[in-house]
C-alpha cells in the first residue's frame, strides 16, 4: 500500500470547553490523524476498541476511504478520555485517562502493512508505538507524537523511540518536560540531539516552531475568532503536515516542510471549529486547499529588497 500507517488511540472522548460540551463522542489521536490525512493520502489505521465502540463510527472511518483492517475489537471497554479546557484553549486538563483495551493491546501487522512508506506514531503508549515500529520493513519516513501522560510514566521509552524518528511532534509543555529545559527552542535542540532531523513544537493559540537543521521557522495559527473544542488539534496538525508530505513523496526537503506546517496548522484549523470530529468529517481537498492558500497569502511579508527597491524608485522619480 501506499500512504500512511498510524497507530494511536481510538477513543470516546468526554471534553468540557467554554463553548459547551460532548459526552462519549468519537475521538483519539489516531482517529483526529486519520480524518485529516486521509484527504491526501490513503490511510490504515491500528488500533484497538471495545465491544461498546458504536458501529456507526467504525462505519464513518470506513466511508472515508481510511483502512480499518488493523482496528481490532477486543473484550472490554474503549479507551476514555475526559478533559476540559479553560479560557486558554491550549491547556487541556486531564479529568480521566482510562485505557482498557489498550492495557493488553499487541498490535501484529500483516504483510502489506509492513511495507507502507510512512508511519506515524501517534499518541499512545510509547512501548506500543515501539513494537509497531520494530514491524516495518524500511518506511521512508518515521513521525511520532507524545503527551504529558506517557512523558510522567514512560519518560525513557520515548527517548529510546526517538532515535528511530524522523520528525517529532509535540506540545510547548511537553517538549520543556521531556527535555527538562525551560522555553520551546532549547527543548527542541535537545529533543533533536536524540534524533528527530525535524522537530514541530505546537502552541496552540500562538502557532507553531519547526526546527530544521539547526534552523527555526515560526508559523502563526490560522485566525479563527473562536474555538468550540481544541481536542485534536495536534493530531489533525500531524494528519495534515503528513499527509501532505507523502502525497508528494518529498520528506526532507525546507519548502515542502514549510507547506506541510501550514497544511498542518489548516488541518488543525478546522478541527477546533466544532466538537469531537464532527468539522472534519466531510472535508475535501478543495475546501482544505482553498484555507491553505488564503493562509498563506496572509503570512507573506514582501521581502525588505523588493520594498527598498519601490522606494528608490519613488525617490528618483
Ligand atoms: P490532541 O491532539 O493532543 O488534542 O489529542 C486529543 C486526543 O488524544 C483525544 O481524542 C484523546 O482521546 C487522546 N488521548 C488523550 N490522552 C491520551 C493518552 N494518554 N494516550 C493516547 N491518547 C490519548
Amino acid at each position: 500500500m501506499n500512504g500512511i500507517l498510524v497507530v494511536g488511540s481510538v477513543a470516546l472522548d468526554t471534553v468540557k470547553t467554554t463553548e459547551g460540551s460532548s459526552c462519549d463522542a468519537l475521538g483519539g489521536s489516531a482517529t483526529f490523524f486519520s480524518l485529516a490525512a486521509r484527504c491526501f493520502a490513503p490511510v490504515a489505521l491500528v488500533g484497538v476498541v471495545g465491544l461498546d465502540f458504536p458501529a456507526e463510527h467504525r462505519a464513518l472511518l470506513c466511508a472515508r476511504g481510511i483502512d480499518v483492517s488493523g482496528l481490532k475489537t477486543a473484550p472490554g471497554k474503549t479507551f476514555r478520555w475526559s478533559g476540559k479546557y479553560g479560557k486558554d484553549a491550549s491547556v487541556a486538563e486531564t479529568l480521566a485517562t482510562h485505557l482498557n483495551v489498550f492495557k493488553d493491546f499487541r498490535p501484529k501487522l500483516d504483510e502489506t502493512q509492513r511495507e507502507v512508506p510512512v508511519v506515524f506514531l501517534a499518541n499512545i503508549d510509547p512501548e506500543l508505538q515501539a513494537e509497531v515500529l520494530a514491524q516495518m520493513k524500511s518506511p521512508a519516513l518515521v513521525a511520532a507524537d507524545t503527551m504529558n501522560f506517557w512523558i510522567g510514566s514512560k519518560p525513557d521509552a520515548i527517548k529510546k523511540l526517538l532515535s528511530k524518528v524522523d520528525i517529532f511532534f509535540c506540545n510547548e509543555d511537553e517538549a520543556e518536560a521531556l527535555a527538562d529545559r525551560p522555553n520551546p527552542l532549547q527543548a527542541a535542540d535537545v529533543i533533536a540531539s536524540w534524533g528527530p532531523s525535524v522537530v514541530v513544537v505546537k502552541k496552540g493559540e500562538h502557532g507553531a516552531l519547526m526546527r530544521v537543521a539547526s534552523r527555526f521557522y515560526i508559523f502563526p495559527p490560522f485566525p479563527l475568532a473562536s474555538i468550540k473544542d481544541p481536542t485534536g488539534a495536534g493530531d489533525t496538525f500531524a494528519g495534515g503536515f503528513l499527509g501532505y508530505l507523502a502525497s508528494c513523496g518529498v520528506y526532507d526537503d525546507v519548502d515542502h516542510l514549510k507547506r506541510a506546517m501550514a497544511y498542518g496548522s489548516v488541518l488543525a484549523s478546522f478541527n477546533v471549529e466544532d466538537f469531537s470530529t464532527r468539522n472534519i468529517e466531510n472535508l475535501d481537498r478543495d475546501r482544505i486547499d482553498e484555507r491553505f492558500h488564503d493562509f498563506v497569502d496572509r503570512m507573506s511579508v514582501p521581502r525588505a529588497d523588493e520594498l527598498l527597491k519601490t522606494r528608490a524608485r519613488t525617490v528618483s522619480a
